[in-house]
């Protein structure tokens, strides 16, 4: 099954023929910065079943100094993914089309919320990273 994304203008789409793993809410203040909300909403791909299927060229890549990254669309701003030291990393949650097949595992980076944020339950929330194996 191929999952597809795309940004909010539609002139960039992309392809994961594969699942979606790891998908998390991070609610630090990058990510809030960021993805321009009160968290991240965004799960890894295996990056050699990532691919672009159209408007690649619209893209705009953001890195940080820590080798993260992100690619947004040039006209409307959404973003679409992250990368790490320049490869595909994983995909934001909020652009992915449809039925993704996965849900968010946990909440990270609680302790660091937004104040005017309050968190649904439901599923685990951690101060910070998640223990090794969470
Ligand atoms: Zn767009
Ligand atoms: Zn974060």
């Amino acid at each position: 099954m191929a999952i597809n994304g795309s940004c909010f203008c539609g002139a960039v789409e992309y392809k994961v023929n594969g699942k979606l793993r790891d998908a998390r809410s991070c609610h630090c203040s990058m990510c809030r910065k960021a993805f321009s909300a009160q968290a991240s909403a965004y799960a890894q791909v295996e990056p050699e079943q990532f691919s672009w299927v159209f408007g690649e060229n619209l893209l705009t890549t953001y890195e940080s100094s820590n080798g993260a990254g992100l690619k947004f669309c040039s006209i409307c701003g959404s973003t679409l993914c992250g990368t790490y030291n320049g490869k595909i990393h994983g995909v934001t949650l909020g652009c992915v089309d449809g039925n993704p097949e996965i849900e968010l595992g946990m909440h990270i980076f609680v302790g660091s919320k937004a104040t005017w944020e309050t968190i649904p339950g439901g599923i685990p929330q951690y101060d910070e990273w998640p223990p090794k194996n969470a």
